[in-house]
């Protein structure tokens, strides 16, 4: 631990700071010097008393020019009662941009430093109120950009990744004392049982794979996805773009453009987040900024997760939509919509590609909205993104490389009793699974690693 860094007062504005929005905001202050800092720039009128958790009504004042800066609440948290472990005091001040500034300033001028970002977290974590999985969930909370995010965030804040890991890696630790006794005491102890240690570690690595899998899933949820829409000009991509753009407080956020410019829009299906992109510019021309608009639109399809295939039920299927479909990349999930169906239903006869079943076409209306919610539910579903299918508790991307990480050297382990090699070989892997499940949770983790993860915090926090 950096002594130096943990002995000094820090403050932020912990509030989102716009101009003359929000009519209260916050600035707090961690560290011994906080309460010190909180007596010299707060009058209190009245007989109200210094206390902890407690609100404190009265001014900030400036102590040297003797100015009111700004009429406040206090709140005064003492160690070791506060989100940090430390002596903690907020200012809840008036919001807009220039009164909480003053008052930040004021305290950063009486011997508090600006904090970093994630500072106030990572004091919480290296003083031990919290742990490092629950000190990520918060920042998750904070940055969801949807409902289904702040759910798992809060799964996490809870501790549930926290126990699943130490559960974990308490299996392994009696695993390799039974194995470190063997090695130690072999001659007074029973024949070690091979075929038991191999179930139980095989049992404990399924357990990690489970988990890692779950989170492979529940990162759809983190970073959304993104569909291309692709078709012929006028089978109705646009108009399908707007009509889905329409659902349940959609964020639009239309880019404009000619319209050989790709359009976006972003989405939410039931709590995922989904950027819509219409390529309108593939078509196979000759044309110079038509070629660009080609292969911008190919760069698109290449990285989408799902790709839609808008054909026009009233022209059917044609050479051009043959020739799109040989331009999706291998192994891309595809969706078909036929569009249009209010003007010509999809029939059994509808002519369509040799190379897919008619059950894959989804009949849908721009105008009229019929077939929307079927292939929206699809598009989640054949993305592992769907409402249903429950994800129990989801590791972020640091967690789970590392849990994948420590599934690798479980299997090493396995591997070297397969092989029939003397058990201090079996402990050498077993031990580093051990200390990177301990990497996870954050109780034997690198200052500088530390560091690291709660840069990308916000400030304030
Ligand atoms: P894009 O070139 O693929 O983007 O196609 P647009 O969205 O611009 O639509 C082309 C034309 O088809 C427009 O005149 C739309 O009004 C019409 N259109 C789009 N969707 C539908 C639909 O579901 N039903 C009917 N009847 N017309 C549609
Ligand atoms: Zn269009």
């Amino acid at each position: 631990l950096d002594v130096k860094r943990i002995n000094d007062t820090i403050a932020a504005i912990s509030t989102a700071v716009a101009l003359g929005q929000g009519s209260i905001a916050i600035v707090r202050v961690s560290g011994p010097s906080a309460e010190r800092i909180g007596r010299q720039v707060f009058s209190i009128p009245g007989t109200q008393r210094w206390e902890s958790h407690r609100i404190i009504y009265g001014h900030v004042i400036d102590p040297t020019s003797r100015e009111r800066i700004d009429e406040a609440l206090l709140l005064i948290m003492k160690a070791p009662r506060s989100f940090t472990g430390e002596d903690v005091i907020e200012f809840h001040c008036h919001g807009g941009l220039i009164c909480v500034q003053r008052v930040l300033e004021l305290v950063l001028s009486q011997g508090a430093r600006r904090a970093l970002p994630g500072e106030f977290s990572q004091r919480a974590v290296l003083n031990g109120r919290i742990d490092l999985t629950r000190a990520e969930a918060i920042s998750t909370l904070i940055g969801a950009r949807s409902r289904r995010v702040t759910q798992l965030a809060m799964v996490s804040l809870t501790g549930a990744v926290y126990k699943e890991i130490t559960r974990i890696k308490e299996r392994l630790l009696e695993q390799l004392a039974e194995l470190e006794a063997h090695l130690d005491f072999e001659e007074d102890l029973l024949p070690l049982d091979e075929r038991i240690v191999k179930n139980n570690l095989e049992s404990i690595y399924q357990d990690l794979i489970q988990l890692v899998m779950d989170s492979n899933r529940s990162a759809i949820l983190y970073r959304g996805l993104e569909v291309a829409l692709i078709g012929r000009p006028n089978v109705g991509k646009s108009s399908l773009l707007n009509l889905f753009s329409r659902r349940e407080k959609a964020i639009v956020t239309d880019l404009p453009g000619t319209t050989r410019d790709l359009l976006e829009s972003e989405i939410i299906v039931q709590g995922v987040p989904i950027t819509l992109v219409d390529t309108a510019g593939i078509q196979f021309t000759g044309d110079i900024v038509e070629k660009l608009g080609i292969q911008r639109s190919r760069q698109v399809m290449m990285s989408a997760d799902a790709i839609i295939l808008v054909f026009d039920l009233t022209e059917g299927w044609t050479s051009a939509e043959e020739d799109l479909i040989r331009e999706i990349p291998e192994g891309t999930i595809l969706l078909i919509a036929g569009n249009k169906s209010d003007k010509c239903p999809l029939r059994h006869n509808t002519p369509v590609s040799k190379i897919f079943n008619q059950s894959w076409i989804f009949p849908v209306s721009a105008r009229t909205g019929e077939g929307e919610d079927s292939i929206l539910s699809e598009l989640l579903n054949r993305c592992g993104a769907n409402e249903n299918q429950d994800i129990r508790l989801s590791l972020n991307s640091r967690q789970r490389d590392l849990a994948k990480e420590a599934a690798t050297f479980l299997n090493h382990t396995l591997i070297t009793i397969e092989r029939n090699l003397p058990i201090d070989f079996w402990t050498i892997d077993l031990r580093q699974a051990i200390a990177i499940l301990t990497e996870l949770t954050g109780e034997n983790i690198s200052e500088v690693t530390l560091d690291r993860i709660f840069s990308r915090f916000c400030i304030g926090k």
